[in-house]
């Protein structure tokens, strides 16, 4: 296994979260209801190879499941939020994206009672239009965020931002960018989400050993419903069919390569190992 530890985040939200679907409220209730289950299986897979992870909870989600935030805490791992409602920060008021933010922030904190200082937005929402967040997550008392996507995404990205963990000028913040893989002029995003569903695992485990080899770690992302090849199928188009159902069945092989071949560790953990960073 390798030495240098990588960071594994996972972002606790159902599957009707995705910003792309437009889903009925009738189409979100087949989907839902499967969360704590998808979860656990992900608790169990790092709990089974050694390993710690980040988690990104939702406010909403932590409200209806506070037994998951508690299951977290209990194992070890390490707490980050991912905003209140999903919803996408270009698309908020400054003032409602604070309200949202610190709500959620309070609400988890006062569960565990414990400071978080880790944030990441949904659908890689901070872009060069909503940098504006950065400020608004330190004033709030965030010390690090993992929002900015270093390449162009469906709904999110920047693709000439720094692709390394770097402190941004905008504000006293750390920036913990997704990994992305540079060939040639083009940035490719493989570390998550559809492109770790699509991706065979031996691409995955070659950018990963090609980042490690220069002392870099991967930032990799998951949801648990991605482990979840019994998700309810909903009548949708290719688009929406091909987002939310392809390859669900390759997931969970490849998480455990990743977790057998691969070391992780906490962002924090990461990130106190660099010198980055001082803790809550
Ligand atoms: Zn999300």
């Amino acid at each position: 296994m390798s030495q240098l530890n990588n960071i594994l985040t996972i972002d606790v939200e159902e599957s009707f979260h995705r910003n792309d679907l437009l889903l009925s409220t009738g189409q979100r209730e087949l989907l839902g209801g499967r969360l704590v289950e998808q979860t656990e299986r992900l608790v169990s897979l790092l709990k089974a190879y050694g390993q710690r992870g980040t988690f990104f909870v939702l406010g909403e989600v932590a409200k209806e499941y506070p037994q998951l935030v508690m299951r977290f805490v209990e194992e070890g791992f390490e707490l980050g939020i991912h905003g209140y409602h999903h919803e996408l920060v270009y698309e908020q008021e400054r003032e409602e994206f604070r309200h949202q933010t610190r709500k959620a922030k309070a609400l988890l904190e006062e569960m565990v009672g414990k400071e978080i200082v880790g944030f990441r937005a949904p659908s890689w929402s901070i872009t060069e239009r909503s940098l504006w967040a950065l400020k608004i997550l330190a004033d709030v008392g965030f010390q690090y965020d993992s929002s900015i996507l270093p390449a162009r995404a469906y709904l999110g990205g920047i693709p000439w931002s720094n692709t390394r963990i770097h402190r941004r000028e905008e504000a006293e913040i750390i920036e913990v960018p997704p990994s992305i893989i540079k060939i040639g002029r083009l940035r490719l995003p493989f570390s998550g989400g559809l492109y770790l569903r699509i991706l065979p695992y031996s691409f995955i485990q070659f950018c990963i050993k090609k980042l490690n080899k220069k002392g870099i770690p991967a930032v990799i992302y998951l949801h648990p419903w991605e482990l979840d090849p019994e998700l309810p199928r909903l009548r949708l188009k290719w688009k929406g069919r091909f987002a939310l159902y392809h390859n669900l069945n390759t997931v969970q092989a490849k998480v455990e390569r990743l977790l057998r071949e691969f070391s992780f560790a906490p962002i924090q953990e990461v990130l106190k190992d660099a010198g980055s960073f001082r803790g809550p």
